[in-house]
C-alpha cells in the first residue's frame, strides 16, 4: 500500500475518533515519526501531507535533513542530552522532550542571542516507569513555571508522553486520560491557555485522540514494521 494511502487511512480513523468523542479534525496533527527511515521516504510522507517529521536521534535526523525541503517541521521526540542541545536546534523546529529545567535552561542560552522562539513541549513520565524520560507528574508544574519564568526564549506548547506499553489500547486510555487532566489543572492554575497534548502512537493514537490529542506520532501505521 502506498504511504499516501495509508495516511488517509490513518485520517479516516482518525475522523471517527473525533466523531466520537465530539471533536474537530482539524484540531489533530501527524507527526509522522521516521527513525530508521531512509530520506526517500521522509520526502514521500511530507508530499503525501503529514503535518511533521519525527524522529528520535540528533545525529540520524543530521543524516537525512540537509537532503530534503523545508516544507514541514521537525519535531525531536526522543531524549536530548545537554551537549547535543546545539545541533539538536540547527536540525529540529520543535523540541517534544524538554525533562528537566537544566536542559530548558541549556537551550535557553543557546537561542537567546538569536532572533528565534523555540516550541517545546514537557515530557512527561505519565507511568512512573524507570524505563521511561519525562519529569514525573508532581513536578512537571515547577518545571513549567522554571520555562516560563526563566526561559523566554522557549514557547511551551504543551505535554508530551510515552505511556506503559500495552497491546490492548483500552489499557493505556487512563494515562492519555491523566495527561489532559494534568495539562488542565496546569493550564487553569497558571492562567494559560490551553495546552496541547502529544500522545499516541501506531497502536493506541484513535484512544489518544478521544482522550484529547493534539499531536499523535505515528511511525508504524504509516511506514509499516521497522526492520
Ligand atoms: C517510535 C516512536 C513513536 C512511533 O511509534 P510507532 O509505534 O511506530 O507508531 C512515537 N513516539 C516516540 C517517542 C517514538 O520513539
Amino acid at each position: 500500500m502506498r504511504l499516501a494511502t495509508r495516511l488517509a487511512l490513518v485520517r479516516e480513523r482518525i475522523a471517527a475518533a473525533c466523531q466520537r468523542s465530539g471533536r474537530d479534525p482539524a484540531s489533530v496533527r501527524i507527526v509522522a515519526v521516521t527513525k530508521t527511515q531512509p530520506a526517500a521516504q521522509v520526502a514521500e510522507a511530507m508530499a503525501a501531507g503529514v503535518d511533521a517529521i519525527g524522529e528520535n536521534r540528533v545525529q540520524e535526523a543530521a543524516g537525512k535533513r540537509p537532503h530534503l525541503a523545508p516544507t514541514v517541521p521537525w519535531h525531536l521526540i526522543g531524549p536530548l542530552q545537554r551537549n547535543k542541545a546545539r545541533q539538536a536546534l540547527e536540525l529540529f523546529d520543535v523540541i517534544e522532550t524538554v525533562d528537566r529545567p537544566a536542559l530548558a535552561d541549556r537551550l535557553e542560552s543557546l537561542v537567546a542571542p538569536l532572533p528565534r522562539v523555540v516550541p517545546v513541549f514537557l515530557e512527561v513520565n505519565i507511568g512512573g516507569e524507570s524505563s521511561k524520560h519525562g519529569v514525573p507528574p508532581a513536578e512537571v508544574e515547577s518545571l513549567l513555571s522554571h520555562v516560563l519564568i526563566h526561559c523566554p526564549h522557549l514557547a511551551v506548547q504543551g505535554l508530551m508522553t510515552v505511556p506503559p506499553w500495552s497491546t490492548d489500547p483500552e489499557q493505556v486510555r487512563p494515562y492519555f486520560r491523566q495527561l489532559r487532566h494534568l495539562a488542565e489543572g496546569l493550564a487553569a492554575r497558571l492562567g494559560l491557555a490551553k495546552l496541547e497534548l502529544s500522545m499516541g502512537m501506531s497502536d493506541d493514537f484513535e484512544v489518544a485522540v478521544e482522550e484529547g490529542a493534539s499531536w499523535v506520532r505515528l511511525g508504524r501505521v504509516l511506514f509499516g514494521e521497522r526492520q
